[in-house]
Order: C-alpha cells, then structure tokens, then sequence
C-alpha cells in the first residue's frame, strides 16, 4: 500500500525523513510522533504543486504536521467523532489549499497512508471512511464560505470604490463650483437652445445683470449689430456640434447700453454619448486693453495737428476701396498742395503756418461730408481726399472746383489774413485694371502738371500727355549713358556762298540713334536735354565732336576747309564753364578759333543777363564767330545788335520760303523787300546774312540778288555724313 508520492527527489526524502525522526518528539510518543511526520512528509509532497499557497516549503510540512496530529487525534479519541476532520478540511481551505486537486490527493493519501503511517488495524476502515467524508465536507463547505466572502469583497470594492469615485466627483463639483463662483472671468452656462442657465458673479456684474434677469434671456439676444459676422457662424456651427469651441473678441452691450469689449471663449459640453448639451462661455472684459489699442490705433493712422487721417489711413482705407470695389466701380483722387505755403510758414513762423494747415483742413473736410469720402492730410502742405465709387470725372471736378472755391475766402490766423491756394491733380478712373500705386503716381504727376500751370488750378489726369512726358523720362535718365554708349552722331549741312556756290561752312546737327525708338531727330531731345541740364554735357560733347571734324577738313582742304557752325543752347551760353569748354577743345583738336561758329537764338543773346554776353564777348574776343540763329522769329531789335558780340544773322526759314517765285499773288515781292531790308541793314552793321531752308534753285538766285552772303538748305544738300562734304569740296575742285 505505501507508495513513494511521485515528483519528490529521493536523497531529499530520506533526509527530510531522518531529520523529522531526530527532531520530533511529541507529548503523544515518538513512536506516533515518527509516524505523523512521514504522512505530513507524505502529505506534503502530494499536495504541492496543487495549489497557490503563500507558504515555504517547510511552513507547507509545518503546517500538515499540525493537521495530521488534528486527523490523529480524531481517529484515535473515544467516542470517535469526526468533527476535527471537519476542521482540518476547513483550515485546509483557510491556508489556501484550494486547487481543484488538492482534495483528492488529501482523501487518497488519507486512506492510503494515514493507517499505515499511525500504526491502525485493520479493523478500523469505518473511522478513516467517516474522516475522509468529514474532511471533504469541511473542505467544501469552507470553501463555498470562502467564495462567498470574496464575492462579497469584491462586491465591497466596488461598493467603496464607487463611493470613492462619487466622492471625488462631489469633491471636483464643488472644486468646479467654488471656481465658477468666485471666478474673475465671466462664466455663463446655456442650453443648446441658447437659454441661459447660470452665470458667476464675475459675469452678472460684468454685464450688469441680476442672475434672474440673466436667465430668462437667451445668447442670441446678445448679438450686437456690429458684430462681425463670423462671431455668429462660429456660433452657429457650435450650437450645431460641429465645433467644440471658439475664441473671438466680440462686444456686448450692458444692460445700462456701455459696450464693453470681451475676449469671449465658447465651448460645448457634450453627455456620456457625445451629444451636445451645455454651452459654456467664458468672458474677459478687455474693454480698457481695447481702449488703448483703439487710442494707440488712432493716433498711429491720424495726423496730431488737424486730426485728419494719415497717410497711412489713407492709404489703407485705398486698398480696401479696390479690395471691395465691384468690377463697375469708379474710383478718384483729388490730391492737393498749398501754393505757397513755404513763404507763409517761413516767414510768419511754425505756428502760424500749423494754424494754416488746422484751417485749411477744416475747410476741405467740410467740403467732403459724404460717405465713402475721407479727406486725409498726407505730408507738410498736402491733403488728399479719396472718392470711393465715384459716379464719373465731372464729380472729382466739382469737388476740386469746391475746393479751390472753400479756400478763396482769406484764413485768419492771429492777426494775419492769410490768402492761400492750391494746385490740385485730379484722376478719375475705372477701377478696373489700375492699382493703387498707378493711381497714387498718377494723382502725383497731375499734381505736378496743376502746379506748373500755376496757383488755384486743378488739372486732370491724361494719359497721353502722361505717356509722352514718360517716354521724355525715359529719354532724359538714359542720356548720360547714352553720351558714354555713342548712341549720339552729328549730320552736316553745307553753308553755301551764293555768289559762286562755294561750300564755305558746315552746320553740325546732332541725331540719336536710339536703340529702342531708332533715329531720333533733335527735337525730340534738346528740349528735354534743355531741362534736365543735359544739354551741358551733350553740348561739349558735339562740340568737340564736331571740332575734330574740322580739324580733319582743315588737314585735307587746307585753306579751302569749311567752318564749323555749332549750336548752342541758352541753358549752354548760360554755363559758367562755356568759354573754358570751348578754348579746350579747340586746343585738343587744333582747330584754328576763327574756324568755329557757334549759332544762338536770338533770346539767348538778348536775354537780360550779363554773364551769358560776357562770356560770348570772351568767345569773341578769342576769335570765334558767333551767329544769331533763326533770325526774325524773336525779338529783332535790329538797333540792339549794333552792342552785340555777333557775325552773322541766319534768316529763318520762314522768310525765305515767301520767295518762292511761284506764289501767284505777288506775296514774293513783298517778302523779298522785307529780306532785302533786312540784309542791307545787317550789312549797314557790319553782319553777313545767311538764309536758311533754301529749297528751290528761285529761292537761291533771289536771295542772291538780294544781296544775302551764303545759304543754307535741301537745295544744296540735306544734312547728312561729313563724307558728303568732303564729296561735294572734292567735286568742286
Ligand atoms: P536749326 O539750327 O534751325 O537747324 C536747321 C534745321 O533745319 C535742321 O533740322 C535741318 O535739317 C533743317 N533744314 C535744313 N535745310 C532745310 C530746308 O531746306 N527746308 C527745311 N524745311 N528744313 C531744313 P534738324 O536737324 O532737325 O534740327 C532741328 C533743330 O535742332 C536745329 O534747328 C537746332 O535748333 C537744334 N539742334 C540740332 N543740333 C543741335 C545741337 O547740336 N545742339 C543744339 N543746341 N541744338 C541742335
Ligand atoms: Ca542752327
Ligand atoms: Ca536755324
């Protein structure tokens, strides 16, 4: 019947077995004691691995010799009961022994081994059959008890843990409450209807409302009119779960009508299963931040002294009239400047002339009181005022007439009636295809044209006179280079002696050959190299040029070599440098001075400064010959020339072109007698006389019966290359 329990090694056996021999020696006799701990050794090893206890292997052998001697008390006590089995199957559950084969091993092993091991007869199987069921029994029952206190442990847990968790959410509720309540920011709680539910004390008084006045309005009822209209479309796509919060800065009014500024952030609140149900909004009162950014907003787009907008504002308020304007939509400027001003402000003072500047502000602002108008001043003396969907040109013109006619009445300042004026550009145009800048240049280049025209004028954009006066622009910044690129050449015209056809002189006519708009006649450039002060540089630069063409006549024709006739502009006679230019380059290029002629008009020679005589009083004196070009189409004050450094008059072409011999009405002869005149009193002082524009072989017997001394003209040679010079000397010889 004894079996080795399986899965214990057997020197570990052995050993455990001598040591339990050695050491137990029980009040119930060794010979028992031995006994008991083989089967607790026995019991041990069948049993472990069974279940999850938290014993040590000894404590597990401890704690089975102790059941073993409950077991062995109940088989061998008088009247046999087998209650201590009972309690051994009990304290067998309380020590954790609960494994589904635990059981069955203990009964086994209880059978098998117990009579054994404690020396029983035979005779007694009853007593190890009513042991075995009440251990069993006690087993079960402990065990069943044991469920049933987990269950109610667990269910204990869930109990306290749910307590707990009320408790936190009572604990955060009132963390919450206390929060809202005492809140600096304004809290308010609506429904998704927008009726409102609750709002802290932070809110009310922001608002100026009772709590009851506050709940028995709705949110929407706080719209205000000049709410942006995405402050409403977030709301709506909040109240509709399609966003779960928004931040804007929105305004409300208060319940005494002040609007306060807020930053207004909404979120929503949504149940368990994600359905919306509460609206919460948190509201900061920022009015005063506003206030300031508002001020500090003003007086960055307004001017401090006449409080008119800047041009900054002007400026941006522009953009934003094209960014709205539809495609039918006008747009025009009226830009303004004081004729003027600078005397006044320079010699009444600052203060007056800041004086000024308020009144005249007032009065344009009070032309202009419609809406979409905005009259801003935009530097010193310079207003502007903007015309948002103008009906046509006539409007801009009424307002500048309106202007000019606001500023007639003179302006008191202190004790001073001040008169001022202004010159006003106007442009009037189809927003269509134009940007702000175009109009903003635009307005500035007519500004300058109704300056130029004079004081209280107003001139109207036009963009042909603009594109000329570009294509001007254009030509007068590229000159300079254009000198260096030698885009500049020089045609010659021959000067003929009428007496024998000899070619006696060359005129020198500049060209440009222009590599944009190809060959540039001089009319198109001497008037703008006049202005821009080009004429200076160009000038030298023709003279020298044509200087070194005589030089090279002077080599190959010796005395039969023609002067050179050079032009001269008024802008030139009046250069500080001219005679110093001229004795230079006559030196450079070894051209004799009395080989040169310089042509003036008549109002250059005539004009009322000196400098300009003195100077041709020096060129003169050096032996260059001066000509008064164009002669007859100023101021011919014949008598005048007798004190005039001068050599020769050239007739303008306008005169000879009367003696034609075909004009049938006799005009010729009238025309001849006043050329006649003209070259018998040229000649009484001492002039020769060159007739210009000679076309027809007529024209040139006329003038020579006349008694003229060269001519000039397509009927001798048009201008053309110094070649053609050389042909026609080489010809002739
Ligand atoms: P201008 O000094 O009176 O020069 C004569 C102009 O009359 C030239 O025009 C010439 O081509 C033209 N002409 C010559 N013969 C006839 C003719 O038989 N009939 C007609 N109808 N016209 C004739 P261009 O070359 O166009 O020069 C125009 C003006 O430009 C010149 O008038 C002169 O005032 C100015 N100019 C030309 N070159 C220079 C220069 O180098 N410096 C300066 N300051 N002015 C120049
Ligand atoms: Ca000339
Ligand atoms: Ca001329």
């Amino acid at each position: 019947m004894s079996r080795p329990a399986k899965g214990i090694p057997e020197p570990r056996r052995r050993h455990l077995g001598l040591a339990a021999a050695a050491g137990s020696d029980t009040a119930r006799g060794t010979r028992h004691g031995d006994g008991r701990d083989a089967f607790a050794l026995a019991w041990a090893d069948a049993v472990v691995g069974t279940s999850y206890v938290s014993m040590s292997r000894t404590e597990v052998e401890e704690h089975l010799r102790g059941l073993t001697d409950r077991l062995a008390e109940a088989l061998f006590t008088e009247p046999f009961t087998a209650d201590a089995a009972r309690q051994v199957g009990a304290a067998m559950v309380g020590a954790h022994f609960t494994g589904t084969e635990t059981l069955n091993r203990t009964i086994a092993l209880v059978a098998d081994e117990l009579p054994l091991r404690l020396g029983l007869d035979r005779s007694t199987p009853w007593r190890l059959s009513a042991l075995q069921g009440a251990l069993a029994a006690g087993y079960a029952e402990a065990l069943r008890q044991r469920t049933l206190d987990e269950q109610e442990a667990i269910s204990q847990a869930v109990f306290v843990a749910r307590d707990q968790a009320e408790q936190a959410l009572r604990v955060s509720e009132a963390r919450f409450r206390a929060v809202f309540a005492e809140a600096a920011i304004g809290m308010g709680i609506a429904d998704m209807d927008g009726n409102i539910l609750d709002a802290n004390a932070s809110l009310l008084d922001m608002f100026g409302y009772s709590l009851e006045e506050l709940t028995r309005r709705n949110v929407r009822d706080f719209m205000h009119a000049e709410d942006a209209a995405s402050v409403w479309r977030l709301y709506d796509e909040l109240v509709s779960g399609q966003r779960d919060h928004f931040r804007v800065e929105k305004r409300f009014e208060r319940s005494d009508g002040e609007v306060i500024w807020t930053h207004l952030t909404a979120s929503l609140i949504r149940d368990d299963e994600g359905r919306p149900t509460y609206q919460v909004a948190m509201i900061e009162d920022v009015t005063d931040r506003h206030l300031l950014q508002d001020r500090l907003r003003y007086q960055a787009l307004h001017d401090p002294l006449t409080g008119l907008p800047n041009r900054a504002l002007f400026l941006e308020r522009l953009a934003e009239a094209f960014d709205s304007a539809a495609e039918e939509d006008r747009i025009g400027l009226c830009y303004l400047d004081l004729d003027g001003f600078k005397v006044i402000n320079d010699s009444l003072g600052h203060d007056v002339g800041d004086q000024l500047l308020v009144a005249v502000g007032q009065r344009l602002d009070a032309c202009v009181s419609a809406p979409g108008r905005l009259v801003a001043r935009i530097g010193g003396d310079e207003f502007i005022i903007l015309m948002e969907r103008s009906s046509s040109t006539r409007d801009v013109v009424a307002i500048a007439d309106h202007v000019l006619a606001a500023l007639e009445a003179p302006i008191r300042v202190r004790e001073h009636e001040l008169s001022i004026s202004a010159s006003i550009g106007l442009v009037e145009r189809s927003i269509v295809g134009t940007t702000p800048a175009d109009v903003m240049r635009d307005a500035d280049i007519t500004l300058y044209w109704a300056k130029a025209d004079g004081k209280a004028k107003w001139a109207l954009f036009d963009p042909e006179r603009n594109a000329r006066e570009v294509a001007r622009f254009t030509l007068s910044t590229t000159m300079p280079a254009a000198i260096e690129r030698g885009e500049f050449y020089l045609d010659y015209q021959p000067l003929v002696r009428l007496c024998d056809g000899q070619v006696v002189g060359a005129e020198a006519l500049v060209r440009w050959h222009h590599p944009e708009f190809g060959l540039l006649a001089p009319d198109r450039f001497i008037g703008l190299a006049e202005e821009t002060g080009q004429i200076v540089p160009l000038g030298r630069w023709v003279l020298r040029q044509a200087c070194h063409q005589a030089r090279l006549w002077q080599d190959r024709f010796g005395s039969r070599a023609p002067f050179i006739s050079v032009n001269l502009a008024v802008r030139q006679s009046r250069d500080p440098g001219l005679v110093a230019d001229v004795a230079k380059i006559l030196a450079d290029t070894g051209v004799e001075a009395t080989r040169l002629q310089l042509e003036l008009t008549e109002s250059a020679i005539m004009g009322t400064a000196d400098e300009p005589l003195d100077a041709l009083r020096a060129l003169s004196a050096m032996g260059v010959r001066i000509a008064i070009d164009d002669f007859g189409t100023g101021y011919s004050n014949l008598a005048y020339l007798r004190h005039l450094p001068v050599h020769e008059l050239k007739i303008a072409g306008s005169f000879v072109e009367g003696l034609r011999a075909s004009a049938s009405d006799g005009s010729h002869v009238v025309d001849a007698r006043i050329v006649g005149t003209l070259v018998s009193l040229a000649h009484a002082l001492g002039l020769g006389v060159t007739a210009e524009g000679v076309e027809t072989a007529d024209q040139a017997r006329r003038l020579d019966d006349i008694g003229c001394d060269s001519g000039q003209g397509w009927y001798y040679a048009r201008p053309g290359p110094p070649e053609r010079i050389d042909h026609i000397l080489s010809d002739v010889r």
